[in-house]
Formats: C-alpha cells, structure tokens, sequence
C-alpha cells in the first residue's frame, strides 16, 4: 500500500505533547508501510508565526526520532501555487466571484439565526456571474443538496449534509487564498495518502473534500485523533503536568519514552505498554486507534522513562547523562566516563528522569567536609554506638583493598567478628557516607569514594 503522511504544524508556539502524537502516529504509519513522511510549516497566521518556533519544533522532532522525506514547505511561499487552483475553479464553473461585503454576510447570518436556522452565507452571488474587483473574494460553488461522506480511520463514517455547509470563502478580497483551499492544494501536491490530525480539525474535512471533488482530485483517507486531556478529564494544560517536548528534554527524559507514552495514548496493541521502535513501526497499521479522549498521566509517563533509563546500555546512560551533570555544577574534570557510569550504575534505579539522576550524584561527589547531615539521619544514627562502630571500621577499610568485594568482605568481617547484625552498623555507615538514609549498596558506595573521601567521612561522622 502507497502511504504519504504529513505532519503540518502552525509555528506559533513549541511542540506540545498533542502536536507530538499526531506527528508520531503520521510517522509510524508511513514507516509502517515503507511510505514517505513530509513535513510542512503552516505559517500563514503572519502575526503569531515565529521563525524561532519553527526551528523549535524541527529540534522537537529531531530529538523525538521522526525524521522526514523531502524538503520542508512552507505555505506562505506558496501562494501562488494556491490560486492556480482557485483560478481552475474560477474556469471550472466551481467557484465564482462574491461581492458582498462582511457586513452584508454578518446580516445574512444573523438573519438565518433569528430563524433559528445554521448561521451560512446565502449563496447571493452564485448566479451572478460577477468578475474579479476591489473586495471581491471567490467562494465554491457547493452542490445544493447530498452528503459529504468519509471513513475515518480513528472515528468511523462521518456523514454531513451539505445544507450544514455554505459556499465557503477560497480566496479572500486581499488575494489571499484561504485556509481550507492552501491544505488541499498542499495535499495534493505532497501526494498526501493519509491526513492524520487533531480532532479539532474534524469540522474542516467536509469542507476539503468539496473542495477535492470540485478539483476532480482523489480525497485522501483522513483520521482525527482526539485530543489529549488532564487527568480531570478537562482540557489539558500545565497545570496538569504537561509541557512542551522541548521542557520534557530538558527535564532530562527520554526521547523513546516519551514516543512510546504517547502513542499508548490513543492506540494499543493488546496490553503491552512498553515498545522497541521497531516494535513500534512493526505493528503501527492504522487500526487500533482509539476513538475516545485518553488521558494524560504524568505517573505512567514516569514510569515508561524510568522503564527505558533501566534498560539502557550504561555507557550510553552516562553520555545521556553527562550535560545534567555539567548543569548541576559538577567538577567534570574529575567525572571521566568511568566514573560517570560507576555513578549511573549506583543511582538509575532511583531516578525518573536524567536530571534527577545527575542531582542524585551530589552527596558523592561533595567533599567529606561539605557533606550536607540530615538531621533525623544523625540524631538516630550517630549515637555513641554508632560512632564507636565508625571509629572502629576506619582502620579495618584503612587496610582493605578498595574495591568493591574487599570492602564487603572487610565489612561482613567486622559484623561477624563483633558478634553484631548488619543493621546494627549500616544506618551509622550509611548515614556517614551519604549524609542520609538512602542511596545504593554500602560497598559500591565506597569503591567509587576511594579510600581517603571514605576514611574523611568516617573520622567527620565519628567525631
Ligand atoms: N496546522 C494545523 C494545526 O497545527 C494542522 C492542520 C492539518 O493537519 O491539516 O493544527
């Protein structure tokens, strides 16, 4: 099967997680079927179109992994090209020139509410025959009576009357083609095979399929995929948690966790959460598309990033990881790739994201000096026991090897010689070479200090 998708973002803003399922779903059906991916930047909104937010969605869908065919286009360089096709309407007999003004359409609809009907144009200059003239835009002839029918990938067959649907406007008294006919045309000529798109445009289909068959051009396949919403099941926002891809890449997640978040938001196959790429592009077909709103979840979305950190190669985690630890101000001189890993392997089971995980590094890599005490962590745990016990493990880790099975060996030696239980001495250590109750295994932790950092920390807490 032939299979063009576009993805066809307004730059007025950076890729939000909506914006970055759609794309996703265009770019696994084309990979799906060995088909192409196209990109065009609807730009036409003059005012609130930025060149800077272009270029952010483009890093958006760089870092996402979704790579597209051919060049980038842009609609506002493409005018002309728009209405050419008008003009073919024009000669057609499918469009005609409308002379009235807004305020004359504005009355026709008011005029059509007061009878409590749908508030349309009233098809006016559709005989007229007018010509080209100062504030005369083109409008479709659309057929008078029939229905406009489409399947919809995602929703079904979606049926309306053309009563429900006046002689739109395709180019407007400024010269500028309209909404509505610039998409078709790109379409079009993109070869376009299947338009996936927010739901939002699911009133605009109708509308471009006239404009298609008034072309005499083949009507792509089209799915509207609803919109994502906040746990509360109202319009998402930020305040439910969501951010533009770009915040989530500088929060430190991952690109394929976020792919793959985001497509189970809307589509399945079976139960299974968690999804290579090629998993992904394998079973992508454009079924299984779910027709109702799903929800966003931060905490699922936590978990699939936690999920894909574990499973990382850990020498591609530490690279990952490395700008997170030069912006939480850590002396990268000392943090070669060894140790980076040494760190990632100790802490990725503790973090979400990446720049929690770099934050996760900071009691290790503080000098003994510095170290920050909890203060519950101290008043239990450096008692005068516990103290004794640090006092008396300085000499026998002085005398170890420091790697990490001499260290649990001289540690287990200690508890044992002295008759003791592991948790009668851990909480102290711990707390002396932490600063607090937590972190990884007690023996790891002290390989990666090294023998003098561990011995200060010791001799700091015993005192
Ligand atoms: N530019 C539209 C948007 O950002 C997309 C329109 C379409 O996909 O047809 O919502």
């Amino acid at each position: 099967m032939n299979v063009v998708t576009r993805f066809a973002p307004s730059p007025t803003g950076h890729l939000h997680i909506g914006g970055a399922r759609t794309a996703i779903f265009c770019w696994l059906l084309a990979r799906h079927y060995g088909g192409q991916f196209h990109l065009r930047i609807e730009d036409t909104d003059l005012l609130r179109s930025k060149q800077e937010y272009t270029d952010s969605i483009l890093a958006s869908m760089r870092w996402l992994g979704l790579d597209w065919d051919g060049p980038l286009n842009y609609q506002t360089q493409r005018t002309a090209l728009y209405n050419e096709y008008v003009d073919r309407l024009l000669a057609s007999g499918h469009a005609y020139w409308c002379s009235c003004t807004p305020e004359e359409v504005e009355a026709m609809r008011e005029k059509a509410r007061a009878q409590g009907l749908k508030p349309r144009y009233n098809g006016c200059c559709r005989e007229r025959n007018l010509g080209p003239g100062e504030g005369r835009c083109v409008r479709l002839k659309a057929p008078l009576a029939g229905k406009v029918v489409f399947d919809d990938l995602v929703k079904g067959t979606i049926a309306v009357d053309v009563s429900e649907l006046d002689d739109m406007v395709i180019r407007r008294a400024d010269g500028m083609p309209t909404y509505n006919m610039a998409v078709v045309v790109d379409d079009h000529e993109m070869g376009i095979t299947h338009v996936i798109r927010g739901d939002d445009h699911v009133s605009n289909t109708p509308r471009q399929i006239l404009i298609y068959e008034a072309l005499g051009l083949p009507v792509p396949r089209f799915g509207h995929v609803p919109m994502i919403l906040g746990p509360d099941r109202q319009k998402l926002s930020k305040r439910h948690g969501a951010r533009a891809v770009i915040e989530y890449q500088n929060d430190g997640l991952l690109p394929q966790a976020l792919v793959n978040y985001l497509v189970r938001l809307g589509w399945s196959h079976g139960d299974q959460e968690i999804f290579s790429r090629e998993e992904l592009i394998a079973y992508f077909d454009g079924s299984n598309l779910n027709p109702a709103a799903a929800a966003f979840d931060p905490a699922k979305l936590e978990w699939c990033n936690a999920h894909f950190m574990r499973e990382l190669p850990l020498t591609e985690l530490a690279g990952l990881v490395k700008p997170f630890a030069e912006q939480a101000g850590y002396d990268m001189a000392a943090l070669d790739a060894s140790r980076l890993e040494a760190l990632c392997h100790m802490f990725r089971e503790r973090a979400a994201n990446l720049k929690a995980l770099a934050e996760n590094f900071a009691p290790l890599l503080t000098p003994a000096a510095a170290l920050a005490y909890d203060e519950k962590a101290t008043a239990k745990n450096f008692s005068e026991t516990g103290k004794r016990h640090l006092a008396a493990l300085g000499p026998v880790f002085a005398a170890t090897d420091f790697s990490q099975a001499a260290l649990e060996a001289a540690l287990q030696g200690y508890v044992e010689g002295n008759g003791l239980k592991f948790k009668d001495v851990a909480p102290a250590l711990r707390t002396a070479l932490m600063g607090f109750m937590g972190g990884p295994h007690l023996p790891e932790i002290m390989a990666f200090l090294g023998r003098d950092e561990t011995l200060a920390r010791l001799a700091r807490a015993a005192a």
